[in-house]
């Protein structure tokens, strides 16, 4: 084949390319924003998923550790932003409300903005789950589904469940390792309900109350949750007390199970 004949071949490089397993199985180009893409694929049990921006930067995702079919829904918006979910059945089909019957696990995968010349991303490195868009407020996202993050320091993704503490009447606390996740019933004296600051002085006296995590460290209110790879904060409350009361959802490490006081 000629040299002309090869750069005319060329394909231009797409604004996404969604990469399942080596293989494309989906790109987008610029003029087709907004959008919203559907589509089905066979997964094995350790089936990855990436998202290559055009620029070659890769967000690379765990499936849910089954074989079946991923039912993939993308939305890729004017301003870049990016948000993926799925749902993972045993047949290509999807039943209607498969995930409210049971007939499904759902996915949703950390949103991320398509790096451009002249954007400016937020900077959420540290932020919460609803800074972030892997929650929206006022929607109550279902404990069925499993959020996928991808840790600010590693770039590695990392999997957990997410409930809502105040519908739950718990308050929740991280241990020190950042590994495990304690829920304390409202009834205990200290314990801060959702939304609302704490009672400083109170809180003190419950922290010391509560039992050390199964890997001996120590809960306590503005520990983070932190990525299982590196141990890096993910929700850094440490350095962002002031988003603790409004970040309501707890969440537990997949593997881990919640404990309970
Ligand atoms: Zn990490």
């Amino acid at each position: 084949m000629s040299l002309f004949k090869k750069l005319l071949g060329r394909k231009p490089k797409s604004l996404l390319s969604v990469v399942v397993d080596g293989k494309d199985v989906l790109s987008i180009d610029e003029r087709e924003l907004p959008i919203e893409a559907r589509l089905a694929f066979p997964v094995t049990a350790s089936s990855e998923i990436e998202f290559v921006e055009e620029s070659g930067r890769t967000h690379t995702h765990a499936l849910l550790g089954e074989a079946g079919f991923f039912h993939l829904s993308l939305r890729v918006y004017p301003n870049f932003a990016v948000q993926a979910d799925g749902l993972l059945s045993a047949s290509k089909n999807l039943p209607e409300n498969a995930l409210e019957k049971g007939e499904a696990r759902g996915l949703r995968f950390q949103p991320f903005f398509i790096q451009k010349k002249g954007q400016k991303p937020p900077d959420l490195r540290g932020k919460g789950l609803f800074a972030r868009g892997l929650h929206y407020n006022g929607i109550v996202t279902p404990s069925k589904i499993v959020l996928s993050a991808i840790c600010d320091e590693c770039e590695k993704a990392f999997q957990f469940t997410s409930f809502h503490s105040g519908f739950s009447d718990v308050a929740y606390f991280y241990s020190s390792s950042g590994k495990h996740t304690l829920a304390v019933s409202l009834q205990e004296p200290g314990a801060p309900s959702a939304l609302a600051k704490p009672d400083d002085e109170a809180l003190q006296l419950l922290e010391r109350k509560l039992p050390s995590a199964p890997d001996a460290s120590k809960y306590s209110y503005l520990n983070p949750f932190r990525c299982p790879h590196c141990r890096a904060a993910y929700i850094d409350f440490e350095t962002y007390p002031e988003m603790r009361a409004s970040e309501y959802y707890a969440n537990v490490h997949i593997g881990q199970r919640l404990q309970q006081f």
